[in-house]
């Protein structure tokens, strides 16, 4: 393909998770992204599984793990073949209809048989006999991402950027299970063998995101919800600049919204404050997401597949002024408070990360006790402030303290 005004020759790294492609019309939409973002750069495109998908295959990893050797039955009193079949089945189905929305009459033959190739070896995979039943679950559980990639490249073909999924795993990793650690010199070899090529031929590379390879070539993963990890470990690899992480909502909000109602948008976090805030178990990223970014300092976006105008939340090394920029909980941690009733209940932190001002600490306190919370514990940490309440009060304090000290949300009061 001719890339007419290329902005960068910097490889663009796009991550679709997976509601991103979560069925046919989601394919067409993040289809429509990567190819469109491709008439101007590079593009690697980091793929998800389809959402669920990762759960089914783990359901079925942990239900045929255990095959009784006189009745070849499961756990669940299936045949061992028969729940095999099932399985095949279901993800043949549910990708293959995918597929023909997303993907035209030209490119579909080919997805049709990546699909059926990739599920035969799936079967194989389910049908060995395992030694070692960690490495299977991973060998299993990596085979959303395959399928998904599979179709998202003849998605990608279709909206008119010619595509190739990356079949080898380009990140090398170690041996542990579930979630391994990344080498980074090792994945770079790898990227300039299994990805450079692809770039350079002027195609979207789609990458499988979640699995990883040892020295000995056995499969691992990153963990659950580990593509975030998988794209900025691959755009460190290749040299990028800029990471997108696409997903269902506008980006990164300043407060879980299920437990605050009005958690706003933040335009800006550094990689400290959202490394802290999605190891607090902001549910947008992957925990370890921002590790390869801050080393290489590659500016990572949370944007929505759904909403492209929206600017989303941009994530750089730069450290905004003083400030409560968004506020999380930690639930039921290991220690006891006892009441002044005699009971003994477990505490939660609501930890408000930031760079706090001085009257912060004061106004937080003053609003829980407005708001009848008993505070435990309150005090400085590296993230920020940290209020200890206790656990029935944790949402309540959450959304106290979000009202009371998250710059988006804070109302002045004279
Ligand atoms: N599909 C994997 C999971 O569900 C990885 C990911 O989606 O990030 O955990
Ligand atoms: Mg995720």
């Amino acid at each position: 393909m001719e890339r007419e005004a290329r902005v960068s020759e910097q490889p663009l790294v796009i991550k679709f998770g997976g509601t991103s492609v979560g069925d046919g019309a989601a394919f067409v939409r993040a289809a429509e992204i990567a190819a469109e973002a491709a008439r101007e750069r590079p593009v690697a495109a980091v793929v998800s599984a389809m959402r669920g998908t990762t759960d089914t295959l783990l359901g079925y990893a942990a239900a045929t793990a255990t095959v009784d050797a006189e009745t070849n039955r499961t756990a669940t009193g299936a045949t061992h073949e028969g729940s095999v079949a099932e399985l095949h089945r279901a993800l043949y189905e549910r990708h293959v209809r995918a597929a023909r929305e997303a993907v035209s009459g030209e490119h579909f033959p080919k997805v049709d048989g990546r699909l059926r190739a990739l599920l035969k070896e799936l079967v194989e995979v389910l049908l060995a006999p395992a030694k070692n039943l960690e490495a299977r679950r991973a060998a299993v559980a990596v085979y959303g991402e395959r399928l998904s990639a599979a179709v998202l490249a003849g998605a990608i073909s279709t909206a008119g950027a010619s595509a190739e999924v990356v079949t080898a795993d380009p990140i090398a990793t170690d041996a542990s299970y579930p979630e391994a650690e990344v080498d980074a010199s090792r994945t770079r070899e790898r990227c300039t063998r299994y990805v450079r090529p692809l770039l350079d031929e002027g195609l979207v590379a789609v990458v499988p995101g979640f699995g990883g390879r040892t020295p000995d070539g056995a499969q691992t993963t990153l963990g659950r919800g580990g593509s975030d990890l998988s794209a900025t470990v691959i755009g460190r690899a290749l040299g990028s600049e800029e990471v997108w992480i696409m997903t269902d909502v506008d980006g990164v909000l300043d407060a879980d919204p299920r437990l605050v109602p009005d958690a706003n948008l933040l335009p800006r976090l550094s990689y400290r404050e959202a490394g802290v805030f999605a190891g607090l178990g902001a549910k947008v990223l992957h925990h370890r997401t921002m590790e390869p970014a801050a080393e290489a300092d590659i500016e990572v976006t949370v944007r929505n597949t759904f909403n492209p105008d929206s600017p989303g939340t941009r994530v750089t090394a730069r450290e905004e002024g003083p400030g409560i920029r968004c506020a999380a909980l930690r639930r039921r941690l290991a220690v006891e408070v006892p009441c002044t009733d005699g009971h003994r209940s477990a505490a939660s932190v609501v930890v408000c990360i930031g760079v706090p001002e001085k009257p912060d600490s004061r106004r937080g306190l003053r609003e829980l006790r407005k708001a009848g919370i008993r505070v435990l514990h309150s005090g400085l940490a590296t993230a920020g402030l940290v209020f200890a309440v206790r656990d029935e009060e944790a949402e309540e304090a959450l959304r106290v303290l979000h009202g009371a000290l998250v710059a988006g949300s804070r109302v002045e009061v004279a």
